[in-house]
């Protein structure tokens, strides 16, 4: 079984290289964001990018321990409006009134990186403009908790509080999680929970943390790609992800300059 790793000022300094090519092909793919593209068009992008700069993509063939889904067929996961997280690129073009959230990872240095955002696409409807702000929010403020003495459940607590208080939905299905030499280390970084409790949050811990919140409903339905996890009512969800590191200066964010 994998263990907690920490690592060293010098390991996080290169854990940035990784999550700054991932912040590059957010940006690019958020810039192509008008009605009529394609997330195929989005992913050809996201692997032109990542391997211009000699890494690897970690989604494109990704298999879950110990699942027997299909490999992930994509350089990015490209989520729709009630698409939640792993959602598949495909060449229906995007329409005003869409919301899109990309996630990517790769691995340059013998380091993984991992970010997701969500925007939209044209105008959209005022309710989704809040579900994306707000989900953007829990991500600051969970990374406010990322403190040396703090614990996972005060990261969980403050994205459940700030979500549940405008009146939106918390995904249980999926969680954040560590991150290193590979992608999903422990430990889990569930997105609600309690203050107080759970692991310490120790210098050196790295961690990916991916609030995903729903207009309805948090309950998941996964499609029968083997993938594509939706909510179960069909309303909107919104994901947000920053790989972190807990140093004692406080919280670095490696995936954003
Ligand atoms: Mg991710
Ligand atoms: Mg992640």
């Amino acid at each position: 079984m994998l263990q907690i790793t920490l690592k060293t000022p010098a390991e996080i300094n290169k854990m940035r290289k990784a999550n700054m090519i991932v912040y590059e092909v957010l940006q690019a793919v958020k810039e192509m964001g008008v009605a009529g593209v394609t997330t195929a068009e989005m992913d050809a992008k996201a692997t032109e990018i990542i391997q211009k700069a000699g890494a690897v993509p970690t989604f494109l063939n990704y298999v879950p321990a110990g699942s027997r889904v299909r490999p992930f067929p994509a350089t990015i996961c490209a989520s729709k409006n009630e698409v939640i997280v792993h959602g598949i690129p495909d060449k229906v073009p995007l329409k005003d009134g869409d919301i899109v959230s990309i996630d990517c990872g790769c691995k340059i240095d013998d380091f993984c990186g991992d970010s997701a955002i969500t925007f939209a696409i044209g105008k959209v409807s005022s309710l989704a403009e809040r579900l994306m702000k707000t989900t953007e929010l829990c991500l600051t403020s969970a990374i406010a908790q990322c403190l040396v003495g703090n614990r996972i459940g005060d990261i969980s607590n403050a994205i459940q509080t700030l979500a549940e208080k405008a009146g939106f939905g918390v995904v249980r299905d999926f969680v954040g999680h560590g991150i290193g030499h590979i992608m999903h280390e422990p430990p889990h970084v569930p997105n609600y929970g309690r203050a107080g409790q759970g692991r310490i949050l120790r210098e050196g811990l790295v961690i990916a943390i991916e609030p995903m919140i729903t207009q309805g409903t948090y309950v998941v339905e996964v499609l029968h790609d083997g993938w594509t996890a939706v909510t179960k009512d069909r309303q909107l969800a919104a994901h947000f992800e920053h790989s972190i590191a807990i140093t004692k200066n406080g919280p670095i964010i490696l995936s954003h300059p």
